[in-house]
């Protein structure tokens, strides 16, 4: 694969851009790999790279039923923070966060990460308690971050009115370091690098049953035939209870959907990302001028990629008093996504009661900041068999042993 570079954009330039090749390949399935990946979403494209890149395993298949980066990964409001509760959280976001501060220049594809600041608002007593204890693990933790007044909120984001009646801004919690990313970038920059490995990545190929003999998979049913393989991944999100079901274990997972809208574009007006938890908003500018606005998740289980209209409604209603000048912008996208939701509102990073099969998934409304450091603990995990320091925690048995990593408050979702 020819490296990206300022040469190369000239050189292409001169040639009318004719040089370029494609950024991965679209192979047919092999018979056999050494490891199938089912989902290329960002956590399945990340488990198949570090597999390659950290334990040199490239006979890797990851197959998509749709078209890579089209589940969560390509839906999500972008948002990168590390500032969880519990010590593995904090281990695993921040481990992920640093490794999107260098990712365009690992990638060799630029990944647009921009650390402009995150800041989580506290519009309740509740949230304060909440926040200020969160910044006391996170110093502990060696996780930058830190609690800040009211004053400072309105200094850093002028356009907020810090007096709503309903939701008066108290304080909130701030991430210098935090930011977002393109979010398809990271999906094709991880994608071009596996090819580039020898990878295939199989597009519009549905995993439909999963073949097991003796407590061991030996291959996957698909839409494009029977592939076999020595050891297989489950990284699908919204749909982990459906693969589960397929091979026949249950997961403590709810699928819901979760939504997001932009609006019209406008010129810039707010540098940071602000996250409003008790109104279940968060909004940011893209680099294109369109607020990036998300909302809560449904009360109800269900596989529909699309908003609901009591969401938007509540959301844009509780953002509008905290951000008047929104009050007036046109919304332009509104779209959802199947977020897989666990009781504590951690991950699962896991064997499986079949030897050779192991499951990422449980990110529910949070998981596209994980994506890296997901992806390096997943690859150490299926390559060796066993759970390293990133994911020791998150195994399937912290379910039944009641040693939940309670992140109701970090996650921002219903608590
Ligand atoms: C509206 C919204 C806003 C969000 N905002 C944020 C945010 O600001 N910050 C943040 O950190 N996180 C956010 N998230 C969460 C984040 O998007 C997800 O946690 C993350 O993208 C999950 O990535 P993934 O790779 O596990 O899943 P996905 O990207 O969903 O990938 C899973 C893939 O598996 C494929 N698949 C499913 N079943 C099969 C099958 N049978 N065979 C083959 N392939 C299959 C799907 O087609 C899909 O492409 C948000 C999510 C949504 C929906």
């Amino acid at each position: 694969m020819r490296r990206y570079s300022a040469f190369a954009i000239a050189r292409e330039a001169a040639r009318y851009h004719t040089g370029w090749e494609r950024a991965w390949r679209s192979p047919a399935p092999k018979s056999d790999y050494e490891v199938i990946v089912i989902g290329a979403g960002g956590h399945g494209l990340a488990t198949a790279y570090y597999l390659g890149k950290n334990h040199g395993i490239t006979n890797v298949a990851i197959l998509e039923k749709g078209w890579l980066g089209g589940g969560n990964t390509g839906r999500n409001t972008t948002i990168i923070r590390s500032n969880y509760l519990q010590d593995p959280s904090a281990a695993i976001y921040e481990k992920a966060r640093s490794l999107y501060e260098t990712l365009s220049q690992d990638l060799n594809y630029n990944v647009m990460f921009s650390p402009r600041g995150v800041l989580m608002l506290a519009q309740t007593q509740h949230e304060i308690r909440g926040y200020q204890r969160t910044a006391h693990a996170n110093a502990i933790q060696g996780v930058k971050t830190e609690w800040i007044g009211p004053q400072k909120v309105k200094e850093i984001c002028p356009i907020m009115n810090i007096h709503g009646p309903r939701y008066p801004v108290l304080g909130g919690l701030w991430q210098a370091r935090g930011g977002t990313a393109r979010h398809d970038a990271v999906a094709w920059g991880y994608a071009r690098a596996c090819s580039d490995m020898g990878m295939d990545i199989i597009q519009q190929c549905e995993v439909t049953g999963v073949e097991q003999k003796g407590g061991v998979v030996t291959g996957v049913q698909t839409t494009k035939g029977r592939i076999g393989t020595k050891k297989l991944a489950i990284v699908v999100a919204g749909h982990s209870g459906v693969l589960a079901d397929m091979a026949g274990f249950r997961l403590p997972i709810e699928s819901v959907a979760l939504q997001a809208l932009v609006s019209e574009p406008i010129k810039p007006c707010m540098d940071i990302v602000v996250m409003a938890n008790t109104v279940h908003g968060y909004m940011s500018q893209s680099d294109k001028g369109e607020m990036v606005i998300g909302g809560g998740a449904d009360g109800y289980n269900n596989y529909t990629q699309r908003g609901s209209f009591h969401h938007v409604e509540e959301t844009v209603r509780a953002l509008v008093e905290t951000f008047p000048i929104i009050s007036r912008l046109k919304m332009l996208r509104w779209w959802g996504g199947i977020v897989d939701m666990t009781g504590d509102r951690s991950p699962i990073l896991s064997k499986t009661p079949l030897g050779n099969c192991f499951i990422n998934c449980g990110w529910g409304t949070g998981g596209f900041k994980a994506i890296p450091g997901s992806g390096w603990g997943m690859a150490e995990l299926v390559a060796k068999g066993e759970p390293g320091p990133l994911t020791a925690e998150f195994g399937l048995d912290r379910f039944t042993q009641g040693r939940f990593i309670d992140e109701s408050v970090a996650a921002g979702v219903a608590h």
